[in-house]
């Protein structure tokens, strides 16, 4: 009789339980203050996570919360060091029993970049979502916290599980491979032009309508735990009266990949084509992207990226392919295998 009163007991328990959630924040506009709430001047990454947590104090209805600050910068300011050590700090606490999700707190700028480098290198099928806001805490209609009730709503969805790192903003659930910043200043800048938000999130109700079908996280080949640093990729941006030089600089200055921001389909100006493909030939890996936005960059389309020895990005934002590219490196130099990658995630 005893045996069973504690197996009720703990069932009763776990059947009641909160999950767990560790809020991670990194800064941005989402942890932002200003002097008044009409100022358009303010400061990024000026408040704590403890702070942004206690704001939005109906979070402990719906889980109980833990806060960690990794960083406190403004997105802008996002290194290569950061995201290896959030990497390695998403993996260390998705492996624990006690831990149900993850958010992090982000700002815009690179937001999608850093989604998308998780998406690569988490381990794990437990959500991972990323939230930031365009409005500081001290602005008037502040969308922070909304967007924080949201995002830990999102983690705690059992249809959130194993659909790779999302970003919830603005109402809508985004998968971190096609997200990207539209708009400078609008609450719904975040889209995903190639094939639209994946869910919806409506005060706390979360909705799927898709999911995302390149290999991600568990299915992601790379691993980030015992590195420290990642291969040197820079990012071109290709115009009308191109100044190719700077490819020239880039060569000489340890580039071990170049993501070419192309015009069109890719397109690039004779001279930076010349310099590329000089580039190639002496081991650097160069990628075609598109600067329009949406759309693939096809293979051997107007270009010929096999005469050249070119990459193309598929569908993948430059700052993106940039990821893929400095992850790819740390797997294989071979040119091919990188081409098939950018086709696979
Ligand atoms: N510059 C800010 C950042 O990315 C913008 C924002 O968070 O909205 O940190």
């Amino acid at each position: 009789m005893k045996k069973l009163l504690v197996v009720l007991a703990l069932s009763f328990t776990a059947l009641f339980a909160k999950p767990n959630v560790v809020i991670l924040a990194t800064g941005g506009t989402i942890a932002g203050s200003a002097s008044s709430q009409l100022d358009t001047a303010y400061t990024s990454g000026t408040i704590t996570v403890d702070a942004i947590i206690a704001a939005v104090p109906q979070l402990k209805d719906i889980a109980n919360i833990k806060g960690e600050q990794v960083s406190n910068i403004g997105s802008q300011a996002m290194t290569n060091e950061i995201w290896l050590k959030l990497s390695k700090r998403v993996n260390e606490l998705l492996k624990r029993k006690d831990v149900d999700g993850i958010v992090i707190t982000h700002g815009t700028d690179t937001l999608e970049a850093t989604a998308y480098f998780l998406d690569l290198t988490i381990k794990s099928d437990k959500p991972v979502v990323l939230v930031g806001a365009m409005r500081n805490s001290s602005s008037m209609s502040a969308d922070g916290p909304l967007n924080i009730y949201n995002a830990v709503s999102v983690a705690i969805n059992k249809e959130s599980k194993a659909k790779g790192v999302l970003v919830a903003m603005n109402d809508k659930i985004h998968a971190a491979r096609e997200v990207q910043k539209t708009n400078t200043t609008a609450v719904d800048t975040f889209q995903s032009p190639n094939t639209g938000a994946i869910g919806s999130v409506f005060y706390g109700n979360v909705k799927y309508y898709l999911a995302p079908v390149r290999a991600h996280t568990k299915k992601s080949e790379f691993d980030v735990s015992k590195l420290n640093e990642l291969p040197q990729v820079d990012i071109i941006y290709a115009h009308a009266n191109d100044n190719a030089s700077i490819i020239d600089y880039l060569i000489k200055n340890g580039s071990k990949g170049i993501i070419s921001v192309g015009m069109g389909n890719g397109s690039l100006y004779p001279d930076s084509q010349n310099l590329l493909e000089e580039a190639v030939s002496k081991g650097i890996k160069v990628v075609r992207s598109s600067r329009v936005g949406s759309g693939e960059v096809t293979l051997n389309g107007e270009t010929n990226d096999e005469k050249s020895g070119f990459i193309v990005a598929d569908n993948l934002s430059p700052a993106k392919a940039r990821v893929l590219l400095m992850l790819a490196l740390t797997k294989t130099n071979d040119t091919a295998k990188i081409q098939q990658m950018y086709f696979k995630y």
